[in-house]
């Protein structure tokens, strides 16, 4: 089987590779679509402190079951499923408490160990979700990047009552943006690109600002009628901007955090607790792959229109290369296999 594979930063090469067998617990999927991401950007460029070389990368796919490893039960061969690709010890704290997606030991496919970015993948059949026979593959693979969304909106509790600023309207804000918009959630989204902006007005937002050209601080202000926003999503996760986010919060205000930036940012104590403010991190998902694939079918959300370009898998390396030469144009791109 062909695979993409990166033996260290700035090395990628489709590669020939024995195609694995499914062990116990374990399905054989036939991977039929996949999503890049930032984070395989980062692994590829080698600014991933998370990452592990070499590797195949690729954490957003989904497939068909090809074989099943013993004692699987309540799956069949052919079976259309998207992948949940984070694995956990089930022992830690973090683990004991339902939150395995920050467990000690957390590995995830395409960082930790290898990924979706393969022609065969075996997968603890624990990461596998059944998808409906209806559904595109396409489709499958947009459920993880969905999931980001579903795990920062409910670590910091959004609520249709909500007014929510959303930091950065590329893949992942839109991701939050349809999701809070799906349960009415009155939302502003801000980014330096006016594309991302028309677009983020296509999927609801009531109010986009573009900080090169206008105060964020001052059309908050004026947006909430002086009050501060109550729930902030920081999907950019440049440290200079965490100061404004807790001036433009309100009293009681949320902020979701979900960079990776290892710069540290300026933090005023007094801000914090003269307004009483809650600051949550999100990582991954926790478990959240049956409520997306149940808002698919709802259809108050509309993944497809994340989707802005596809390649072949075996073009893998042009595929980044253009996400990486073309970052106000592209979305997600869909690797197709
Ligand atoms: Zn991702
Ligand atoms: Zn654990």
């Amino acid at each position: 089987m062909k695979v993409v594979f990166i033996a260290e930063p700035h090395s990628l090469e489709i590669k020939e590779a024995p195609t694995p067998a499914a062990g116990k617990g374990e399905a054989l999927l036939r991977v039929r679509a996949a999503g890049i991401c930032g984070s395989d950007m980062h692994i590829y460029h080698g600014t991933n402190p998370l990452a592990k070389y070499p590797r195949i990368i690729g954490h957003e796919f989904a497939g068909e079951i090809a074989a099943l490893g013993e004692g699987v039960e309540g799956f069949s061969v052919g079976d259309k499923v998207a992948v949940d690709p984070v694995t956990s010890c089930g022992e830690c704290y973090a683990c004991s408490i339902g939150r395995r997606n920050v467990c000690e030991r957390l590995e995830v496919f395409g960082v930790h160990r290898d990924g979706g970015f393969a022609e065969y993948v075996a997968i603890p059949v624990a990461n596998l979700h059944k998808v409906p026979f209806s559904w595109s593959f396409e489709k499958g693979a947009l459920v993880e990047p969905f999931t980001i969304a579903a795990n920062v909106l409910s670590r910091t509790e959004c609520a249709g009552s909500d007014k929510l600023l959303i930091m950065g309207a590329g893949p992942i804000g839109q991701v939050i943006l349809q999701a809070a918009r799906r349960l009415g959630t009155a939302c502003a989204v801000s980014d330096i690109v006016g594309v991302r902006l028309e677009k983020a007005r296509r999927l609801g937002a009531e109010l986009t600002v573009n900080p090169k050209e206008t105060s964020l601080e001052e059309a908050i202000g004026a947006w909430t009628g002086g009050k501060g926003v109550p729930l902030i999503v920081d999907a950019v996760g440049s440290p200079d901007l965490f100061p404004s986010l807790l001036r433009m919060a309100s009293p009681a205000g949320r902020i979701g955090l979900l960079g990776f930036s290892k710069e540290p940012s300026p933090f005023v104590q007094l801000e914090a607790v003269r307004k009483e403010l809650s600051i949550f991190g999100s990582r991954l998902n926790r478990n959240k792959f049956p409520e997306v694939i149940s808002w698919f079918d709802d259809g108050l959300v509309d993944p497809e229109l994340l989707v802005s370009h596809r390649f072949p898998f075996v073009k893998a390396k042009e595929a980044m290369e253009f996400v990486q030469e073309h970052p106000s144009e592209v979305c997600k791109v869909i690797l197709e296999f």
